[in-house]
């Protein structure tokens, strides 16, 4: 295998390799950066993608683009397997990256918690692709509806969405929105009269990170938009017509959104890096794994803690902060000065619920703020943390027009894959009768008199 060497070796585009690699740019250094998409993806808006307000090319941007004129040289690629003694990746295409440092910048996974059935038959919603997918089996389960009574009774209309976090609510919060406000415009009234949104999680309440204020305001507004939230009741398994609960309810659908948590992804597992809680690796206080000096793993790969050992959670600022304080540490490592330990800057933590609708809390003592001003923070701070000038003008333009207009330009089915409802496949269903059938069955029928 070929090895091709550089200063720094970057696995992971997301919002820690790439604050790393951008603080390394303005030096100079010779730097790789490795991901297996070509492209930048904002995950805060996905759920927008997903509800048809925002477009793909908003939440995604391509590296080349952002690296273009700089010393960091982008290789689309996927890394098989680490080797933190050497420094170095391999990727599928048998192709080796060393560096004087490496830094591992993987993310997350969704975690499934081996609930069976839950990979194959929930939406999960962690990546641009997920969010095409989600979308067009949303529109695929409203046009399903529109077309046959029957599918209504089969449970076309319910929208099931396992995990009450921000990417839970927030999901919940856009699809109410988008049944009251949006799908009469375009649809039967009844559509969106049959339809219902579920929002279950484990624990007893929603956003288990926000004040108590904060969850009883979020749950009276989700519970205002006729959401129904079963809180402390797990699910236990994800079938292709439905959901099965721990307490032995049922909920048939056909559009289970899994957005139950993650864990550190594939790529660390075979590394030998030390893990911890979620599979991720538990990372010194300057950022470097354990025992391996010349190795950083950063933002959701990583359990980084603040300077009074509490583990800070999987946010996009965190990773953000961690992946420019890790650039100025290699800086040190490259020129034999000592690093520092990492400090956070807590901002705050925000939740959009919909139009006019957000919870707030505000720097690290958390002041609480609600309702529209929270609203506008909320807009603001993603328009702030949105990569690239022509992705917060499309951002905002959108935004003005999906709240104004009330309508959703982005209705287009883009994965016929997923539009497509396979009524008949889950074992433990007896096969009903599809369209198809049923114009033969009339005809046998009607030939029989009845
Ligand atoms: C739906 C959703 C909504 C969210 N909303 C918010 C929010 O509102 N506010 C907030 O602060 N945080 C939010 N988060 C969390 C935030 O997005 C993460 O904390 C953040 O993305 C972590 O950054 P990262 O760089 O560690 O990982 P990522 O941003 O996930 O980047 C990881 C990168 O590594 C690449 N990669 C992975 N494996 C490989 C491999 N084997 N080979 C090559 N490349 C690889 C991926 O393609 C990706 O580009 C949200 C997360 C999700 C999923």
């Amino acid at each position: 295998v070929k090895t091709r060497d550089y200063q720094v070796v970057i696995v992971g585009g997301g919002f820690a390799g790439m604050a790393t690699a951008q603080n390394l740019a303005r030096t100079g250094a010779h730097v790789a950066l490795i991901d297996q998409n070509n492209y930048h993806q904002f995950h805060p808006l996905l759920y927008q993608v997903a509800t048809a307000q925002i477009a793909v090319p908003t939440v995604a941007r391509p590296l080349r683009a952002i690296f273009r004129h700089t010393s960091i040289d982008v290789k689309t690629a996927t890394v098989e397997s680490i080797d933190p003694r050497a420094r170095s990746v391999t990727t599928i295409d048998g192709i080796a990256y060393r560096g004087q440092i490496l830094v591992i910048a993987t993310g997350a996974q969704p975690n499934f918690f081996n609930i069976p059935g839950a990979a194959d038959n929930s939406f999960p919603l962690y990546s641009v692709d997920d969010a095409s997918r989600l979308r067009s089996r949303l529109l695929g389960a409203l046009d399903a509806g529109d077309r046959s009574q029957d599918y209504i009774d089969r449970g076309v209309l319910n929208i099931v969405i396992v995990g009450a976090g921000p990417t839970g609510v927030e999901l919940a919060g856009a699809l109410a929105e988008s049944l009251r406000l949006v799908v009469p415009r375009y649809l039967p009234k009844a559509i969106a009269e049959h339809a219902k949104i579920y929002l279950i999680d484990l624990l007893p309440t929603v956003l288990p990170f926000f004040s108590a204020a904060s969850q009883k305001y979020t749950t009276k507004a989700l519970c205002d938009r006729d959401i129904e939230l079963i809180l402390g009741v797990g699910v236990t398994e994800v079938r292709k017509d439905g959901v099965v609960l721990a307490d032995g309810r049922t909920i048939p659908s056909r559009s289970v959104v899994w957005a139950g948590g993650s864990h550190g992804g594939r790529a660390l597992g075979a590394s030998g890096l030390p893990r911890g809680k979620g599979g991720r690796v538990d990372v010194d206080p300057d950022l470097t794994a354990p025992g391996f000096p010349g190795v950083y793993v950063l933002g959701d790969a990583a359990n980084i803690t603040d300077a009074a050992g509490n583990q800070l959670p999987q946010l996009a600022a965190v990773a953000q902060q961690a992946g420019s304080w890790a650039a100025r540490n290699i800086l040190a490592d490259l020129d034999g000065r000592p690093r520092a330990p990492f400090v956070y800057h807590d901002r705050g933590i925000l939740a959009m619920i919909r139009r006019g609708v957000a919870v707030a809390e505000i720097g690290h003592q958390r002041r609480p703020v609600t309702g529209v001003a929270a609203f506008l923070l909320w807009l603001v701070v993603h328009l702030m943390l949105l990569s690239g000038v022509r992705e917060r003008i499309n951002a905002f333009i959108s935004w003005i027009w999906v709240y104004l207009t009330r309508t959703r330009p982005q209705i287009l089915v883009d994965r016929p894959d997923a539009y497509a409802i396979d009524w008949n496949k889950h074992p433990s269903v007896p096969r009903q009768p599809n369209d198809a059938d049923r114009s033969v069955l009339t005809h046998l029928f009607s030939r029989r008199g009845l």
